[in-house]
């Protein structure tokens, strides 16, 4: 019996993506070669990423001044990339410092040039957000920062800020097309694909053409966005097997819904939890309720001892990724697209039925 997966990433794939993965490794589509055999600078490769390319844009209306393509490097990579094209030297950066990814940004970019801190949620052991409407660029800034959700503290931008002629960054690594974006409010979009989109290995960049006119000089090769974009991804050899998952995931995100299909689902699923949560003297959420995320719900028992029980208990139920980030302990649910709807309705009755018992 498949595992109700609440991990946050590597994570739960659509059961019909895997399925056809596995049918199609081998031979595929009958053409005597496996797709992770095939040259990617040969058609078979080519139609498949140009199709991939084509899905990713028409499910968010990615407007055409915009790149779009997948790099290796993880998330973690584009921390360093991003100030290394666009942290002009003399000039500054502003970043917002909302939890674990987002602080990882900022330290890198302030290795390689002028980081201005516009929010910093320490204090509040990064429980919240501030509000969109105050967040404002400071003068002179190349770019803003943002996380649009951190996987780790569970916390969620609802609606983003407006920054003006001031280029918009997000990494969206952990709740990427789970809802509509628009895109043309940000200059850049990036994340790992390994939550909602496919196996690790690759990074969509979606890029405003225009980003590239203001660069730092004497970029190598790899770390230059325009060498990327000129090639749609291709100036080096692309994580094959994880773009051709992701292909196929944008079909399955497709034919159920799209993007506003996938946020009807996050929001049912993640009214289970939270119902759950709410409802109880046992349960709590550490997060300020305006800024819960719908991807990564994370929550706290009574004590530690109840923490390790209910992720033993849950395990033994077939429920498996719910212990919270080694840094910040505690509970976490993440309830990415593919999570069938059944099994976060099981893992809410679950923790009603663990609270009977142990409340
Ligand atoms: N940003 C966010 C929001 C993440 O959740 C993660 C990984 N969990 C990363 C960046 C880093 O991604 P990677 O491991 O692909 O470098």
């Amino acid at each position: 019996m498949r595992k109700m997966n609440f991990a946050a990433g590597p994570s739960v794939m659509p059961l019909e993506v895997l399925e056809e993965l596995q049918r199609n490794l081998v031979d595929y589509h009958g053409k005597g070669l496996s797709m992770v055999e095939a040259s990617h600078r040969g058609g078979m490769f080519e139609e498949m990423y140009d199709e991939c390319l084509s899905d990713f844009r028409s499910i968010l209306g990615v407007p055409d001044d915009y790149d779009v393509y997948f790099l290796g490097g993880g998330a973690t990579l584009q921390f360093t990339m991003i100030p290394m094209n666009f942290l002009l030297s003399g000039r500054h950066a502003d970043y917002t410092r909302t939890g674990s990814w987002s602080n990882k940004a900022a330290d890198d970019a302030a290795k390689l040039g002028n980081v201005n801190v516009i929010f910093d949620g320490k204090d509040g052991n990064y429980t919240s957000l501030p509000d969109p409407a105050e967040v404002k660029p400071s003068e002179g800034s190349c770019y803003l920062y943002l996380c649009s959700n951190e996987t780790i503290g569970g916390i969620e931008w609802q609606s983003f800020p407006d920054t003006g002629s001031v280029p918009l960054i997000a990494d969206m690594s952990s709740d990427f097309l789970s809802r509509p974006v628009d895109v043309s409010r940000f200059a850049m979009i990036y994340g790992g694909v390994q939550k909602n989109l496919g196996p690790a290995g690759a990074v969509f960049i979606i890029m405003r053409h225009d980003m590239l006119e203001h660069r730092n000089p004497g970029l190598t090769a790899y770390m230059d966005y325009a060498k990327h974009a000129k090639d749609k991804g291709l100036y080096n050899t692309p994580p094959v097997f994880s773009i051709w998952a992701v292909g196929l995931v944008l079909k399955w995100i497709k034919e159920n819904g799209g993007a506003e299909g996938m946020e009807r689902n996050a929001i049912m699923k993640s009214g289970y939890i939270y119902d759950v949560i709410d409802g109880s003297g046992f349960y709590r959420s550490p997060v300020d309720p305006r800024y819960r995320s719908r991807m990564n719900v994370v929550f706290r028992c009574p004590t530690e001892e109840l923490e390790a029980k209910f992720v033993q208990e849950a395990q033994k139920e077939g429920m498996i990724g719910l212990k919270g980030h080694r840094s910040v302990g505690g509970l976490r649910a993440s309830l990415y697209n593919a999570l069938p709807m059944e099994d976060a309705a099981s893992l809410a009755m679950f923790m009603k039925e663990f609270e009977r018992r142990n409340g």
